[in-house]
């Protein structure tokens, strides 16, 4: 009996260390890729659902190692949060997909839109200590107009996290907000009339069972009808089918996203999307 419990008290801290061990090589992995720019963006359409066009598009990360694996942002993004690269991660995502903005604005569309996520770090840290997005935009020569970024509801319903001034800045600097996500987590929306947004996310776990589930019909309809009398623009994630697409026409949603239309791509594939939609 002695015996057995010893062995499971070194399995379990084995385990741990294993655990441990992993997450210190993963973070040693990732200041690498920092340093070493093993970096990326990946570009998702964002479609017009009363034409079909291409209007925006969302910068999503993805890191790949040097073997060749892509590592999931689920899996690296909270890494990076708790180790405070994400700053600095952070601030080459936005260098990066500002710099595409202003190609693909100047060549097809003078006023495409790139949505960048932003970790609610980053903000409470620009409002912290000042610097932020808006200085980015100023070093980049950039206005922040076709600059949209993504955050999540808790950042705003937290009363302690005062953004509300770096939310004005942005604004003020032409970058309009959107809430990720929206609809998972949180049950305050006293938020949605005390911060200025442009446009609410329908999380994509509404969207998947929309044909079948008579309950996320409602919500999804609810959630339009209320976004449109606050005066911001409703974007819908997850979009698989053509049939979750017909409904959200119907329900009057604004712009919808998903592998329906195409799945996150490198840049220079999102580029022919959009040479292929400009020629038409
Ligand atoms: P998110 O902001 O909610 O991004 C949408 C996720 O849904 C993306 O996963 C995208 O690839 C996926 N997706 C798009 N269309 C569909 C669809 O039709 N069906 C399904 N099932 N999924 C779809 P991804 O690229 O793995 O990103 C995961 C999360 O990582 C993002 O969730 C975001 O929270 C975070 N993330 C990505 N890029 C950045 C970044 O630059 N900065 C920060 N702070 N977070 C990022
Ligand atoms: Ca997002
Ligand atoms: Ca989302
Ligand atoms: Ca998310």
């Amino acid at each position: 009996a002695k015996q057995g419990g010893r062995n499971r008290f070194s399995f379990f801290t084995r385990g741990m260390q294993e655990a441990a061990l992993h997450r210190a090589r993963m973070l040693k992995d990732l200041r690498h890729a920092v340093s070493h720019n093993q970096f990326s963006l990946h570009y998702q359409p964002i479609v017009d659902l009363a034409d079909g066009r291409i209007r925006k598009a969302e910068a999503l990360l993805r890191w790949q190692r040097p073997c060749g694996d892509m590592v999931d942002p689920a899996q690296f993004v909270p890494l990076a949060e708790e180790s405070g690269l994400i700053h600095e991660i952070g601030a080459w995502v936005f260098r990066e997909a500002t710099e595409r903005l202003r190609i693909w604005r100047a060549r097809y569309d003078h006023r495409f839109q790139v949505s960048i996520n932003k970790s609610p770090l980053e903000l409470l840290a620009a409002t912290r200590e000042g610097m932020d997005v808006v200085e980015q935009l100023a070093l980049s020569g950039l206005a922040g107009e076709g600059v949209a970024i993504e955050i999540t509801e808790g950042v705003l319903v937290d009363p302690a996290s005062n953004i509300n001034d770096t939310l004005l800045r942005l604004r003020d600097a032409g970058v309009q907000v959107a809430i990720d996500d929206f609809g998972t987590g949180y049950s305050s929306l006293a938020y949605l009339k005390r911060f200025d947004i442009d446009y609410l996310k329908i999380d994509k776990s509404f969207i998947r069972n929309l044909e079948a589930d008579a309950s996320d019909l409602v919500l999804a309809e609810a959630i339009i009808v209320m976004a449109h009398k606050l005066g911001f623009k409703v974007i819908a994630e997850g979009v698989e089918s053509e049939a979750q697409r017909d409904i959200l026409c119907q329900i009057g949603c604004d712009y919808a996203q998903g592998y329906l239309f195409s799945r996150p791509v490198p840049a220079d594939d999102f580029d022919l999307l959009l040479q292929r939609e400009s020629a038409l």
